[in-house]
């Protein structure tokens, strides 16, 4: 636990279920209050409320698309209303369509492209808006994957989005670093999310998968909060303008590993 966490204020994207649910729930362990956002899932997103509250935290929700300008400084003026203030913001929303790059459809580019890197620059750039005009030292955290640095045949414009968000994460980490705002982001490898839940229903698809991770662990979605608590914490204090891989060591070049000698 980080008891230095109690009393801040959070505001975190794409948070009515997976990494991002897991998110908000430990950050509100850690007595952070969230802001949350869905984009449709209204029953979803109460749910998680529901649960935030029943174990003593405060969270409150907005709903909205991260592509569209708007959203995320009306997260921040929810977090100003009803808690005082916004301390963290975490870029978590993301989606992913697959498709072969000669078919790829430009509409299914651009939904990518617009919630993965631009909905990040939109979270980040309202973020450092409010930190700046407040003089706050604030904590930005944005959520990219393995796929910054894996390519990923089938999913071109993912890896493309992901690759942005590594480069734009240490670009603004370095222009704000005099403000002492830290810009950091999460890499995870394939954890056990709504987003996969074809390979993980699918058992040839799941142990072909496990096969692939250098454990041979899926991740859960804690294995990942536990990272955005760290990235939060005073712990982290001189860490900026890096990502943090957990990935069960999918990024290590598994062919090279001592199983496939
Ligand atoms: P998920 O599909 O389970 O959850 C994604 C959340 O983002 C959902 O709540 C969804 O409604 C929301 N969202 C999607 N588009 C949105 C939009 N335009 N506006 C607002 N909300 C939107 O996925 P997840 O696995 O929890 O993924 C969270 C983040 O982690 C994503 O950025 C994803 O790319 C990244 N990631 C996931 C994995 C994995 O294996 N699960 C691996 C690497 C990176």
């Amino acid at each position: 636990n980080y008891p230095e966490l109690k009393g801040k204020v959070a505001v975190i994207t794409g948070s009515s279920k997976g990494i991002g649910r897991a998110v908000a729930e430990r950050y509100a362990k850690e007595g952070v209050h969230v802001v949350l956002n869905y984009r449709s899932s209204e029953d979803e997103m109460n749910e998680v409320i529901r649960g935030i509250e029943a174990s003593g935290g405060k969270a409150v929700a907005v709903k909205g698309d991260v592509a569209e300008e708007g959203l995320a400084e009306k997260m921040i003026e929810k977090a100003v209303s009803e808690f005082g203030k916004m301390d963290i913001f975490v870029n978590n929303a993301g989606v992913q369509v697959e498709a072969k790059t000669h078919e790829m459809e430009l509409d299914n580019w651009k939904k990518i492209i617009d919630t993965n890197l631009t909905g990040t620059f939109l979270g980040v750039r309202a973020a450092l808006k409010y930190f700046v005009e407040h003089e706050i030292q604030g904590n930005i955290i944005n959520m990219s994957s393995v796929h910054e640095v894996i390519p990923r045949p089938g999913y071109t414009h993912y890896a493309a989005s992901k690759g942005g968000v590594k480069m734009f994460t240490k670009s603004v980490a370095l222009e704000y670093a005099p403000n002492k705002i830290r810009v950091n982001a999460i890499a995870p490898g394939a954890i056990d999310t709504p987003i996969n839940e074809e390979t993980m229903q699918d058992p040839e698809e799941k142990k072909g998968l496990e096969a692939l991770i250098p454990t041979h662990e899926i991740g859960r979605p804690e294995q990942i909060s536990a990272v955005a608590a760290w990235l939060a914490s005073d712990e982290s204090s001189y860490v900026t303008g890096t990502t943090i891989f957990a990935d069960g060591g999918l990024s290590l070049y598994p062919s090279f590993g001592p199983e496939n000698k």
